[in-house]
């Protein structure tokens, strides 16, 4: 009896370890740090990765114009967090995912990149 309780704790151990050993030293990394995403997702477009961990992120939207019949083209630009292991570069297609404030202007994380 002793010793099936035993042999039950280090199984429990080897599983915690394997999650923690990659890592990409990045505190705000939805994978590897300590951002949690909640709230909205969206897919977009980035504009610019020249600021340090920052992308601008860019989509468009079809707003219905009742009076003429048409509809215009609006543009949504939203600064998210660049995660050093998803690196996105400007022209990448990206997904990006509502977290808590991560800067003044920065309420968003790059998730991953769509082909
Ligand atoms: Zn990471």
């Amino acid at each position: 009896m002793v010793d099936k309780k035993k042999k039950k704790t280090p199984a429990k151990k080897k599983k915690i370890k394997k999650q923690k050993e990659v890592s990409c030293g990045d505190k705000k990394c939805p994978i590897h740090g300590n951002v949690t995403t909640r709230g909205r997702v969206f897919e977009g477009l980035v504009v610019s990765d020249r600021m340090q961990g920052t992308a601008s992120v860019e989509w468009t939207r079809w707003r219905p114009l009742p009076k003429y019949e048409r509809r215009e083209r609006r543009r949504t630009r939203i600064k998210a967090h660049n995660p050093t292991c998803i690196n996105a570069k400007k022209g990448d297609k990206v997904q990006i995912a509502e977290c808590r404030p991560l800067s003044k202007t920065v309420k968003f994380v790059i998730i991953e990149k769509i082909k």
